[in-house]
């Protein structure tokens, strides 16, 4: 077997890893180059492989670094199957659109005010695009192998990442031999809310893992609703606002999770928490169709609490903008969360540009802030903040909670890796260099694992029998 590795290969975004198999071609995730407006959008426009030439399509989940290239693929001319799992197969359709809709948004914006700076200013695909995507999509269950091409077998593994997300477990036979292959997907935190652990399974030969936080420790899940609790109720008793940045799928949920406990439990006041993002919305109803993503505890309290747990009394899903507006109006305290997750669009920004100034208010962050985007300004607390064109002065409170995380830190990768037998090769991927590096430089340092270790670049296509251990 061979694997090109297109996307994802010492960096975050574009997972796209393509396994040559007895003379197929099985392509492995079809996500988005995100980040620098132009360099992105070259990227994301062509692929370094033929899609007539592709057999199949697995993806992992349903983030658009890991989905979102899909409508090119089809448009491009693939016209097999999509095989993903059956959350996922109702996630897809969701993010594209979304996705598609921001990018027609931002040609009409981009054409009206930038031509002269010669910014390619098409959509890279339309909604239209987006929607052909749906019909090759085939949603399938976890711990149930199925055959995707002759003799080629994929079974879906749980990764605690978000809603319907998979490792992705391959089962082959070359040369008389069977062979086993594991791509982790994104890898999310044991013992967080709503969903089960990710488990790996008990033997595979050769891994592609991720490693966003390869070199990171994150602060422990049990603790995180404690220091919401605490949030939450200082902020409620100077009777200001908690403004929360959040990505819509999964963070947000778990999010209104933990708030509906501490609720129930009396220990923090009873306010109006808002969910202000379409996206968010549409994503939450997915919850009530898929509880057979949950883990034990949160499947028990869908069934003794029903829909409360996501759909509580005091809790608001806002979906037209005259339902946003109306939240700036709302007096004393009260929770909002909203997306983008980065503030970099979306309502989120309206809010901030509302109540950031006030400082009996809390910007409560618990994702990732990239490298100038106005999360990452706020994060590093400068005075003032500019919205809309507005310069605003930063008053309210700032705090951070990285435990909210929704990938697996250093400690929680290796634990991955270590409750797999059978391990012969090991190819780093989805992660800064950085991050890649230092993951591999420990897992290295456990010599008597015997595993190769390899951080593939873009464009490396590698035979896992031909890598040597040194
Ligand atoms: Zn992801």
């Amino acid at each position: 077997m061979k694997i090109h590795f297109s996307g994802a290969a010492q960096e975050v975004t574009g997972s796209k890893h393509l396994l040559e198999i007895n003379g197929k071609f099985i392509l492995l995730d079809c996500g988005l180059f995100q980040g620098h407006r132009q360099e992105a959008y070259q990227k994301n426009k062509t692929f370094p492989f033929d899609p007539k030439a592709i057999d199949a399509v697995v993806l992992s989940h349903g983030h658009l670094d890991h989905c979102g290239n899909l409508p090119t693929l089809v448009k491009k001319g693939y016209h097999g199957k999509i095989f993903c799992t059956e959350a996922t197969a109702d996630i897809v359709p969701i993010m594209l659109a979304d996705s598609a809709h921001i990018q027609e948004q931002d040609e009409k914006f981009m054409g009206k005010h930038f031509q002269e700076l010669k910014v390619p200013n098409e959509p890279l695909y339309t909604v239209k695009d987006a929607e052909a995507v749906t019909a090759h999509l085939s949603g399938r269950a976890y711990r149930t192998p199925f055959e995707i091409l002759p003799g080629i077998l994929v079974e879906f593994y749980d990764a605690g990442h978000i809603l319907g997300s998979a490792s992705v477990y391959i089962t082959f036979q070359e040369n008389g031999k069977t062979r086993t292959f594991l791509f982790s997907g994104d890898i999310g935190r044991a013992q967080k809310n709503i969903l089960r652990n990710p488990e790996p399974p008990k033997n595979v030969e050769i891994v592609v893992i991720e490693s966003t936080y390869g070199n990171r420790k994150h602060e422990p899940v049990a603790e995180l609703r404690t220091e919401l609790e605490k949030i939450v109720k200082n902020t409620a008793l100077r009777g200001g606002k908690i403004i929360i940045p959040a990505f819509s799928l999964q963070r947000t949920q778990e999010l209104v999770y933990d708030l509906h406990i501490l609720e129930k439990e009396k220990r923090i006041p009873k306010m109006p928490i808002f969910v202000d993002s379409p996206l968010a919305t549409n994503v939450t109803d997915l919850y009530r169709k898929h509880k057979e993503c949950f883990d034990e505890e949160s499947y028990q309290d869908f069934l003794s609490e029903g829909e409360a747990v996501l759909f509580f009394e005091g809790l608001h899903y806002t979906r037209s903008v005259e339902e946003s507006k109306a939240i700036k109006d709302v007096v004393g305290p009260a929770i909002i969360i909203s997306a983008s997750g980065m503030c970099e669009g979306g309502r989120i920004r309206h809010h901030l540009r509302n109540e950031a100034s006030d400082p009996k208010n809390t910007i409560l962050i618990i994702g990732y802030q990239a490298e100038y985007t106005l999360g990452r300004r706020i994060v590093e607390r400068r005075p003032v903040i500019k919205i809309f064109d507005e310069l605003i002065k930063l008053r309210a409170d700032v705090k951070v909670l990285n435990g909210y995380s929704g990938h697996a830190d250093a400690d929680e990768l290796d634990a991955f890796l270590e409750n797999i037998e059978g391990i012969k090769n090991v190819f780093v991927v989805h992660g800064e260099s950085s991050q890649s590096f230092a993951f591999a430089k420990r897992l290295r340092e456990k010599r008597e694992r015997k595993w190769t270790i390899e951080i593939p670049e873009p464009g490396d296509s590698l035979d896992p029998d031909e890598i040597l251990f040194f």
